[in-house]
This record gives C-alpha cells, structure tokens and sequence, in this order.
C-alpha cells in the first residue's frame, strides 16, 4: 500500500509566505530532499542504495585510500545519473525568491549544482560538488563535467590521483563557505529549511543559530526532523509542493 498523501496546512502557508514577504535577510538551508522531486535519490530515504555499499563507507578519505577506483566508480555512476536531471519547480521558486529578497543566500548540502543551474546566484555549497575535481598531489581543482570519465580514477596533469570535490565523512567543511553561511544565520530574519533530514552537522547547526539570533524558522518536509519542534512554521509535505506556494505568494 502507498503512503497517503500528506496535506499541506494552508494557513501556516500564508503565514509563512507573509514573513517570507516582510524579509530582506533570507537564509534558506536545503538537503537532498529539494533534489528528489527532479529524481536525485537522497541518502537516507528508499530508493538510495548503490551496489551494497552504504554512502558512510564510500564518502571517506580512509575509503578513497583503499579504494579509489572503486570510490570514483560511485561518484561516476552518480554523475552519469545527474546529467539529464532538471531542476524541479521548488529549485526555480528560489530563483524568485532572490529577486524579491536580494540578501537571500542559500546554503545546500547538495553537491548536484541544481540551484545554479535553476539560476540562483547566491549559493554556497556546504559540501563542495560533485562537478569539481580535485587533484590530491598537487591541489588544484577545476571543473569537469564529463560523465562518464574517460579514465577511473581519474588523474591530474602533474600525475597525481584526481579526487571528487566533496566534503567526505571526517573531513571540514570549507572555511570560507562555514563563515560566510554561519554569518547569515546570525544575521536572517527568515530561515526556510527544505529537505534536510538536519542530522549532517554543522548545516544542521544553521537554522538553530539563526533561531538562536532570533530568526523565524520555516520547515518543509515531508517527515517530522529534529528541527521540526524549533520551528515556528513546519509544512509536512514535499519541496515541489509547498516552496512555489510559499514563494509565489512572496514574490
Ligand atoms: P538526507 O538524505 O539525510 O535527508 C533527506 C531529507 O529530505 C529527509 O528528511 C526526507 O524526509 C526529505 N525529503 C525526501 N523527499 C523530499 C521531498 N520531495 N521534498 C522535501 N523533502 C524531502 O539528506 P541531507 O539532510 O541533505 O544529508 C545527506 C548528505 O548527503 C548531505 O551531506 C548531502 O551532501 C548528501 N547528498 C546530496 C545529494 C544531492 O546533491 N542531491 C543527494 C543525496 C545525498
């Protein structure tokens, strides 16, 4: 038997929408789950599995070490997934959002790009993306599309071994990218947490400083997390089906 439907609460949606409209300093956090409408499979969820491998014992560096052919094999096979994948109508509500509230910054844990490709221009990806490279040796990163690569593991032109320009499991966010996003939360008068199950820290940390600073915090997911019982707001139902209203009606 499939799951019912969840019904989005229209009353905490205006009111939602209304002090989404009243904001200027707009930080909205997002997780796999904003991804998963345009048929990026999340993590945690069904549907996420990989050989029989789990993501925790593929996205380390102890992995990578013992195994890097078998780790670029994963990360090939999920960018081959990405490439004909679009951004959904929650993505593209965002792009509006911006422009209505030009301090807005996302900040995702999504390594797919989906929010820049959708147009949104203030991101900060948390955990790098899956469309950067990065050579071990010499430490240069730069952009590469191409999927499938040509050659597994890929190398560098000075010879080094080539890794994905991702934050595994154990490693540190990326400095400037953890200022600048825990900045916002400080500063926000909204925080619109979309499709993070906000177990991941420190992105999970992001909306209870904000909320710390006196932020307003609207959820949207179609489980309880353990944000829900912070939240002023918290609409159980999936990314496509409530941030266009939310935003429609602010924009
Ligand atoms: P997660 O897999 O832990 O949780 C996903 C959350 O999304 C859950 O709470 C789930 O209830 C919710 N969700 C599922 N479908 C949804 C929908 N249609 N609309 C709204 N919400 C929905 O994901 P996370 O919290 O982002 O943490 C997982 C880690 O995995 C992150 O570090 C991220 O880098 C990585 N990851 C990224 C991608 C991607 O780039 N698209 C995909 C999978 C995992």
């Amino acid at each position: 038997m499939s799951e019912p439907t969840p019904t989005v609460d229209a009353a905490a949606v205006r009111a939602a929408a209304e002090r989404l409209r009243a904001a200027r300093r707009v930080l909205v956090v997002t997780g796999a789950g904003i991804s998963a409408e345009s048929g990026v499979p999340t993590f945690r969820g069904p549907g996420g599995l990989w050989r029989d491998f789990r993501p925790e014992e593929l996205a380390t560096p102890e992995a990578f070490e013992r195994d890097p052919h078998l780790v670029w094999e994963w990360y090939d096979w999920r960018r081959q997934r990405l490439v004909p994948v679009r951004p959904n109508a929650a993505h593209e509500a965002l792009v509006r959002l911006e422009s209505a509230a030009p301090e807005m910054l996302i900040a995702t844990q999504n390594v797919d790009g989906l929010h820049g490709v959708a147009g949104s221009r203030r991101v900060l990806e948390l955990h790098g993306s899956i469309w950067t490279v990065r050579c071990v040796g010499c430490r240069e990163a730069r952009d590469d599309r191409r999927a499938p690569l040509p050659e597994l593991p890929p190398r560098c032109a000075c010879g080094g071994l080539l890794r994905p320009g991702v934050v595994w499991f154990g490693e540190a966010l990326p400095q400037d990218v953890l200022y600048e996003s825990f900045a916002a939360a400080r500063q926000a008068e909204v925080v619109l947490v979309i499709g993070t199950s906000s177990v991941v820290y420190p992105a999970a940390a992001l909306p209870e400083t904000a909320r710390a600073h006196g932020a307003f915090v609207i959820e949207v997911n179609p489980e309880a997390t353990s944000l829900t019982a912070m939240a002023d707001v918290s609409l159980r139902g999936t990314a496509v089906a409530c941030v266009p209203a939310l935003t429609g009606a602010a924009a």
